[in-house]
């Protein structure tokens, strides 16, 4: 099948949301979970008595609507929802090679996992192995270990806090900080950024913030896609007079028109504006931008006071230092580097000088670049500017990609803990769990390549196709001595492994729980610290899978025995007891579980958002100084930024559509502006090979379609995760190691075949 044939462009839809979400929504969950199945899930999709959408981070509501999801969230459960399954048979019918052919689409439409399965060494294909061995395989592969060092436990979004708390315990238990997670490679640079100049790595705001915001902001973000539900805020938002302003290089159609599918008036008409004001940056011109709006800003306040300056004098530092290195940038450089006219500059900053509460939303946009972490602390800068925190209606906003990706880091999952979370463990278990830090996500890759690490296992996700040069990780997994998926569906991470390879299938977040009679709950926190608990509702499609609690505890009990300090097998068998320790471990969860009884979820504490105080070093917010990149491109050379389809959650691909974009039937291609095309000799349509230039290294993908789009001059943009063979493991985020992959230096040539 030649996919590049069927590849269709129309123009960009004009608004996003309508009923054209909603008999998506249907068709996906109809047709992947049943009609019985699908409608289920759906009724307690986010409900308190039901689970957690398994798809992105954005909160509920406590006054929750019968329908509290979007299309993309029914689209995740559908897939989770569904009757196939790839079982023993499946595994005897293709071999590792034949099932490499094909593309990531294809793999999560063959169904849920149901069978641990093993690849032997120099085996072709995975046969069926017991769990009782499986764990056996696993445990006699980390007892032989020369030091834990050798081992890597990396963790995805999805895992509740509860596997999650048992995991980083496990690991530490085993005497290792190697817990790489998926924040590695997404939000990373929101934490380090956030936690040097606030205090806390994590967001000031609140849901009900975005109630009381007199100004939005929303940058490097397509919510339209990847948090759909955040639409129906900026709504109301907007049709109470709130002003939205998107700064990204697409004018993506999710920000521009929005028909809330929960409202009868979502089925007529053009729907309600979203974003009254659209700043064009290019790829990575964000901090030259956020300075130029400073400068802007700086300008305002000479003619009326508009910066809050007792808020500064009370609560930051580092204002004269940032101050007069805004003074000191040219509006020529800054103009130049961002891409944007000094007009819509000048339009921006009205808009944050005369907004009394104002919120600033951001996602991968601008942490996936080489200088992430000063753009995000550029943001710190603008909004401290009008001392826009620990006020309702205003604060810091990352929006996280994965729905318990801020769990799982509260819980620890993290390679470089803090000494109070390691002393709460001491106290808690009993036992000494290491200092020393642990690899990140690419510096585990770099690990395995030079092989000291021999055991790697992940806990759900898609390692290989997540990470950045794909080839590189590819060949570093293969030189480990086990590799362990812990999943629900296949992925490109069961084909490239380490020489031997274990599938645990585990049970998915609509799926029911059970020990005895008793259903098990769990819980997640959203992107906004709220922490809710979580119960499956379906039958499980096969009593072979497992809990990733038990998965993690069965490990336990075979590496530590019966009477170790941590109680593995009364953990398994009573999610409380699990809550219990981490009550007593992590800030903020005492008393948990009577919490979630009463009330079924609560928020965590927040020293900004709650107190207006900031535990930094000097006791105060800090504004930084960064001076923007400037990525000199020669003739010929184009930026390069990675964008989801709509059909897609992160590594998960639903289909080769993407409705808002305009296209459909493929994903290789690769959007331009036309000038550029016609520049270049290129032409919209044509076949390409795109090569990424790296310190002197070239990495070259094949056979992608161009599309001319509108986007800013000498900027590209494609689809994640195709693209990641461009990605050096090397171009990463200075201080928070996130790759890069959002600003690569390509070019273009006719294809050659
Ligand atoms: S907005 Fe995110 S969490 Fe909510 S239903 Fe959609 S995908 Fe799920």
């Amino acid at each position: 099948m030649n996919r590049k044939k069927r590849l269709k462009t129309v123009p960009p839809a004009e608004t996003a949301g309508g009923l054209t979400a909603v008999a998506n929504a249907l068709r996906h969950a109809m047709g992947r979970a049943g009609w019985l199945r699908g409608p289920a899930a759906l009724a307690r999709t986010n409900q308190l008595d039901g689970f957690d959408c398994p798809g992105c981070a954005w909160p509920e509501s406590r006054n929750r609507s019968h329908a509290e999801f979007c299309e993309n969230g029914a689209k995740a459960v559908a897939d989770e929802a569904s009757k196939a399954t790839a079982g023993p048979g499946f595994f005897a019918r293709h071999s590792i090679e034949e099932l490499r052919q094909q593309d990531g689409r294809w793999l999560n439409a063959q169904g849920r996992l149901t069978h641990p399965m093993v690849l032997r060494e120099g085996d072709s294909h995975y046969t069926g192995i017991s769990w009782d061995d499986a764990f056996d395989l696993l445990a006699a592969q980390l007892k032989l270990l020369s030091t834990p060092d050798e081992a890597v436990f990396y963790t995805s979004g999805r895992t509740s806090n509860e596997a999650a708390f048992l995991y980083q315990l496990l690991a530490r238990r085993l005497g290792t900080n190697n817990l790489p997670d998926c924040s590695n490679l997404c939000h990373e640079s929101s934490g380090r950024a956030l936690a040097q100049v606030i205090g806390s790595g994590k967001g000031t705001v609140t849901l009900e913030d975005f109630e009381h915001a007199d100004a939005i902001f929303i940058a490097g973000q397509n919510p339209g896609s990847n948090h759909p539900r955040m639409l129906a805020p900026l709504e109301r938002a907007s049709r109470r007079g709130a002003h939205i302003v998107s700064i990204n290089p697409l004018d993506e159609t999710g920000l521009r028109r929005f028909r809330n599918p929960q409202r009868l008036s979502g089925y007529i008409g053009k729907g309600t504006l979203l974003a009254d004001l659209h700043l064009p940056v290019r790829v990575n011109g964000d901090v030259a931008l956020f300075q130029a709006i400073a400068k802007a800003v700086f300008e305002l306040d000479k003619a009326s006071a508009v910066i809050d300056r007792d808020f500064i004098e009370s609560h930051a530092v580092g204002f004269e230092a940032y101050r007069d290195h805004i003074a000191g940038q040219t509006w020529g450089m800054l103009t130049r580097i961002s891409g944007v006219d000094i007009d819509m500059i000048r339009a921006a900053a009205e808009i944050l000088a005369k907004s009394k509460r104002v919120i600033f939303c951001w996602a991968m946009g601008l942490t996936q670049h080489r200088n992430a972490v000063a753009n995000i602390q550029e943001i710190v800068n603008l909004l401290l500017l009008g001392g826009h925190f620990g006020r309702p209606g205003s604060g810091a906003c990352p929006v996280r990609g994965h729905s318990n990706v801020q769990g799982d880091r509260t819980m620890g999952i993290w390679e470089k803990p803090t000494g109070e979370f390691l002393a709460a463990l001491q106290k808690e278990f009993r036992f000494e769990p290491p200092a020393r830090h642990g690899f990140d996500t690419v510096d585990s890759i770099h690990a395995m390549r030079t092989g000291k690490v021999k055991v790697f296992m992940a806990m759900g996700g898609n390692y290989v196709a997540a990470s950045p040069d794909s080839a590189v990780t590819q060949r570093a997994l293969s030189r480990c001595r086990l590799s362990v998926q812990v999943s629900t569906k296949l992925n490109r991470s069961h084909l490239y492994t380490g020489r031997t390879a274990l599938i645990l299938p585990a049970l998915g977040r609509s799926d029911r729980d059970m020990r005895g009679d008793e259903a098990q709950f769990v819980t997640v926190e959203n992107s906004m610290g709220v922490v809710r608990g979580s119960k499956g509702v379906l039958k499980p499609v096969s009593d072979t899978m497992r809990s990733e609690v038990k998965i993690v505890c069965e490990i336990g009990r075979r590496l530590f025995g019966e009477t170790d300090p941590v109680a593995w097998q009364a953990l398994a068998n009573d999610y409380g007891l699990i809550r219990e320790h981490i009550g007593r471990t992590i800030p903020g969860f005492e008393g948990c579980n009577e919490k979630l009884r009463d009330d079924g979820e609560f928020l965590l504490p927040h020293p900004v958002r709650d107190e207006c105080r900031f535990p930094t070093p000097a006791g105060k917010a800090v504004f930084t100084v960064h001076q923007p990149d400037e990525i000199e491109l020669e003739e010929g050379q184009l930026l390069l930024t990675s964008l989801r389809s709509h059909d897609q959650f992160n590594t998960t691909i639903y289909s080769d559509n993407d409705r808002y974009r305009g296209v459909s039937g493929g994903r290789q291609v690769i959007f331009v502006h036309a000038a550029d095309l016609a520049e270049q000799g290129l032409a919209d349509g044509m076949l390409v090979d795109v090569t990424s230039h790296f310190r002197g290294q070239a990495r070259t993908i094949e056979g992608f379609r161009l599309v001319a789009f509108d986007i800013p001059r000498g900027c590209a943009a494609g689809y994640y995760p195709e693209l990641n063979p461009l990605v050096p493991l090397e171009h990463v985020a200075r201080g928070s190691n996130t790759p890069a992959y959002k600003s690569v230096v390509i070019s273009l040539k006719p294809a050659a075949r």
